[in-house]
Order: structure tokens, then C-alpha cells, then sequence
């Protein structure tokens, strides 16, 4: 669905690519860095509200470069070779190579997986995963916003992991309470409400309430919580809500 906000959106970020390329061609240093791609390079170009959004060189966003950060400084661990990943909405280049590079068991998954050019696309539905302790990481970022019934969802994610095994899940936020939507709300109310026309909720804060109760250990890694002057060479944004399925349960 093409509204008019999202059609500014596209614009906005077509000059700022543009500015960002003439920068380059100038000559401008390239102050910047990207952990996505591992370029150097002068800025990168707006995306809505957010002036720092898009890698000129590979497109990774705010969130996607916070993950490499992450990885890259030993905070997030991948799981040993022998492990295995199931990667939802397989739409982040550079954690599409990590992920497959690192285990043999590598999953990346949709619900409609034409949608990706990933090799070795499967068709899962979050809300019926069917694997029961297979995997040692869960990555999905920007999806569950999208799926009906999130504690349902999360249940399946916490079933289909090993005990140890890690979700790294990343939503978008407001500062308020999560906010649900009623059942046959329209796209539009939705898009008004929620900011796209598929979100069916609206996350806050309290996120991680929702995957401690389906039985995970959670801690946020927030992209403001890392040294300011990393947050702005490197344009990290965003939070990783890394839940955990611990080892035994008492
Ligand atoms: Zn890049």
C-alpha cells in the first residue's frame, strides 16, 4: 500500500542519497564507517525521521549496522559451527552472510519466502514453527509487530531453541505501554495508528515482559547504551532484546 507519507519518505531518501553521493565525489572525508559493509564512507542518507539511516555503499540500516557492532564487539555471540540459525525476514544482506558463514545449519525463512532473494529460502509461519529444540539462535528483526498473536509466537520461538539458545529480537518502539490492536481493525487505522498499514500492534518498553513470560532471561541491548562517539561514526540505532532460554528449568 503507497500512502503519501510513505511516497515523502522514499523522496526524502532519494535526495539524501544524492547529497551523500555528490559529497563523495567531492572529495569529502569519510568520516563514517559502516559494521554492516565495512566501508568507510561520508554519511548516511536519511530515511523519514531519521537523518542517519541508510549505508550509501550496501543500504544496511541503524539496526542492522547495531547488530554487527554487536557481533563484532563479542557482545552478541554466534552459536559454534555445528549450531544452527533460523533467520526470519532474511532482508539484512550482512547478517544473511554471518549467519550462514558461521553455522552448517543456517534457516532463513518467511512466511511468503518469494519475497527474499536469499538462497534456501523455507516457508515458516511464526505462530505454528514446528521444530522442537533445533535451534541455538532466533534472529527476527521487524516482524513481530507484524505476527497475530505474539505470546503464542514467542512460545513457539522459546520451543524451537535448545536450552541456551538465544532470540535476538528487534521491534520498532515507542516510549508508551505496548498498545494491541483490536481484531478487524483496518489498514488504515492501523497505518495511522501503528505507522504501517501491517503492524498489528505497537511496541514499548514492556516488550521484554512479554518474552520474559514465555520463559526466556532478557536483556536489552540498546544502541544509545554503547560510547556516543561509536553511536555517530558508525550510526547504530535501535535495541536488541536478547532473551535467552536458560539452561534447566527450575
Ligand atoms: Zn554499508
Amino acid at each position: 500500500m503507497i500512502t503519501a507519507h510513505r511516497a515523502l519518505k522514499a523522496a526524502g531518501k532519494y535526495v539524501s542519497r544524492g547529497i551523500l553521493a555528490a559529497k563523495a565525489a567531492l572529495g569529502v572525508r569519510a568520516g563514517r564507517h559502516c559494521t554492516a559493509c565495512g566501508r568507510d564512507v561520508v554519511g548516511f542518507f536519511r530515511y523519514g525521521d531519521c537523518a542517519d539511516w541508510g549505508c550509501p555503499a550496501c543500504q544496511a540500516s541503524p539496526r542492522e549496522r547495531l547488530v554487527n557492532y554487536l557481533i563484532d564487539g563479542a557482545i552478541l555471540t554466534l552459536p559454534a559451527e555445528d549450531g544452527a540459525i533460523l533467520h526470519m525476514a532474511p532482508g539484512e544482506a550482512s547478517l544473511v552472510t554471518r549467519f550462514r558463514t558461521a553455522v552448517c545449519d543456517y534457516v532463513p525463512a518467511d512466511l511468503d519466502p518469494s519475497r527474499y532473494a536469499v538462497a534456501g529460502m523455507h516457508r515458516i509461519d511464526l505462530m505454528d514453527i514446528d521444530e522442537r529444540g533445533r535451534f541455538d539462535l532466533f534472529y527476527a528483526s521487524h516482524v513481530m509487530e507484524h505476527v497475530p498473536d505474539d505470546a503464542h509466537v514467542l512460545r513457539e520461538i522459546f520451543a524451537a531453541l535448545n536450552p541456551g539458545g538465544e532470540a535476538w529480537l528487534i521491534v520498532p518502539l515507542w516510549d508508551k505501554p505496548t498498545e494491541d490492536g483490536r481484531p478487524g481493525m483496518s489498514a488504515r487505522e492501523r497505518e495511522k495508528r501503528f505507522g504501517q498499514w501491517d503492524h498489528v500492534r505497537q511496541y514499548g518498553p514492556d516488550f521484554a515482559d512479554r518474552i520474559r513470560a514465555a520463559g526466556f532471561d532478557v536483556e536489552v541491548l540498546r544502541a544509545s547504551d554503547q560510547p556516543a562517539s561509536e553511536v555517530i561514526r558508525l550510526g547504530l540505532g535501535e535495541m536488541v532484546f536478547r532473551a535467552r532460554k536458560p539452561l534447566a528449568r527450575g
